[in-house]
C-alpha cells in the first residue's frame, strides 16, 4: 500500500542521509569546529539502511536519494550504493564531488540516474572562503570528469548575499556551457550557529538577477513533484530556483528523510520524528510492525513546512548535516 498522506500526498521518494560527517565545513551548513558527530555505533548499519530500504520500497517508493554530511567519507559506500542500486531503479546522490574520483565505475551505473553536485562558487578564493576548505581544483576536475564520464550531474548553487550572489549568471552560463542543470538555493537557516540570517536571497530576489542578466527568462513546468521552480535562459539553459525557505512547493512534496542515526523526518522544518533505528535494535520489530509505524507517521505530516516550524515552537536551527538537505 502507498504511503499517503492526510493531504492525499503520495510519499515515493525517500532521501537518506548516511552519515553526518563531511571533509569540508560550508558555513551555511555547518559551524567551523565544536561538532557534535554522531557516535558510529549509533549511525544506521549499512544491514539497517537495507531492510528499511526494502520496507520503503514494498511502501510504494521508487526513488531514493544517497546524502549525508558527505555520503563518501563513510567507509565502503560503493557496497551501500551497489545495493540500494539493487533495489531502486531509480539513485540519486548528493555529494560535494571532493572524492568521487575514487568512485567513477559505481557513479556509472544505470539506475543512477543523477549526481547532485554541490558547488557554490567558481572562484577557488571565495570556494575556500564558503567551504572553509581547498578543494575548489578537486571538485573542479571531478565535475568536469563527471560530465565527461557522461553522468549525469545537477550543481547545487545555496545564493549567499555579499558571499556568491554576484556568480549568479556566471553559474546561468556554466549550466549553459557544460549541459548541466543549476539549480540555486535559498539559504535556510540550518547551521548550527547564526541561522544564516544575513545571508538570506529569497526566490524572487534570486530570479530578478537572472532576469536583469539575460534577455528572456520563461517559466518552465516541470515534473509534479519538483522541489524547484524551473525557468528556461534565453531558450538555451533550464535552471531552477530552489525555494527551501519560502516553501512554495509542499502543496507537492513526496519527501521522505532519514538521518544517519535513523530518525524519520516527513518534513525539514518538523520536530524530529519516530527513530526506526531504535525500533529494530531495541524493540526488535517486524518489518510488518515497522511498515505500520512508517504509514502511520507519513499521514500525520502537516500542510506546509511553515506549520512543522510552528508548532515546535522554537526556530530550527539544527545543521543540515544531520538531514541532508
Ligand atoms: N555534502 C553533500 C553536499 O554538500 O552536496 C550532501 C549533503 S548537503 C547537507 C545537501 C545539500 O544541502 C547541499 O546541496 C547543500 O548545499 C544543502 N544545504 C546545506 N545546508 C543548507 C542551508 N542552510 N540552506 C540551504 N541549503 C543547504
Ligand atoms: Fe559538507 Fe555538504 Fe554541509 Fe558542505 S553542505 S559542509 S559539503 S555536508
Amino acid at each position: 500500500m502507498a504511503l499517503v498522506d492526510q493531504f492525499e500526498r503520495k510519499a515515493d521518494y525517500l532521501r537518506i542521509a548516511v552519515t553526518d560527517r563531511c571533509n569540508l565545513r560550508c558555513r551555511y551548513c555547518m559551524p567551523a569546529h565544536g561538532i557534535d558527530f554522531v557516535n558510529r555505533k549509533e549511525l544506521l548499519s549499512y544491514d539497517e539502511i537495507v531492510r528499511l530500504a526494502n520496507i520503503f520500497k514494498d511502501s510504494g517508493v521508487n526513488k531514493v536519494r544517497v546524502t549525508g554530511g558527505e555520503p563518501f567519507v563513510r567507509r565502503d559506500m560503493d557496497v551501500l550504493i551497489q545495493s540500494l542500486c539493487e533495489i531502486f531503479q531509480s539513485v540519486h546522490i548528493t555529494t560535494n564531488a571532493s572524492l568521487i574520483h575514487e568512485h567513477m565505475p559505481l557513479l556509472k551505473h544505470p539506475h543512477i540516474q543523477s549526481l547532485n553536485i554541490s558547488l557554490d562558487s567558481l572562484c577557488a578564493k571565495t570556494f575556500a572562503n564558503i567551504t572553509r576548505r581547498d578543494e575548489f581544483e578537486m571538485v573542479h576536475r571531478n565535475i568536469l570528469k563527471a560530465l565527461n564520464e557522461g553522468i549525469t550531474v545537477k550543481l547545487n548553487m545555496v545564493v549567499m548575499k555579499g558571499v556568491n550572489d554576484h556568480e549568479i549568471p556566471a553559474f546561468v552560463n556554466f549550466g549553459r556551457t557544460h549541459g548541466t542543470e543549476v539549480r540555486f538555493i535559498e539559504a535556510m537557516p540550518f547551521n548550527e550557529y547564526d541561522g544564516n540570517k544575513d545571508l538570506f536571497l529569497s526566490h524572487d530576489a534570486i530570479l530578478k538577477r537572472i532576469t536583469s542578466a539575460f534577455t528572456t527568462v520563461e517559466p518552465r513546468v516541470d515534473s509534479l513533484n519538483s522541489s524547484s521552480l524551473k525557468y528556461e535562459v534565453d531558450g538555451l539553459t533550464r535552471i531552477g530556483i530552489i525555494p527551501a525557505y519560502t516553501r512554495s512547493l509542499c502543496g507537492t512534496c513526496n519527501r521522505i528523510r532519514l538521518t544517519s542515526k535513523g530518525d524519520m523526518l516527513t518534513c525539514l522544518y518538523a520536530k524530529v520524528g519516530v527513530n526506526l533505528r531504535d525500533k529494530m535494535r531495541l524493540e526488535n520489530l517486524s518489518d510488518e510492525a515497522l511498515k505500520e509505524i512508517i504509514h502511520a507517521a507519513v499521514w500525520k505530516k502537516r500542510k506546509s513546512g511553515l506549520e512543522e516550524e510552528e508548532l515546535r515552537h522554537e526556530t530550527v536551527f539544527q545543521s543540515m548535516t544531520s538531514i541532508g538537505g
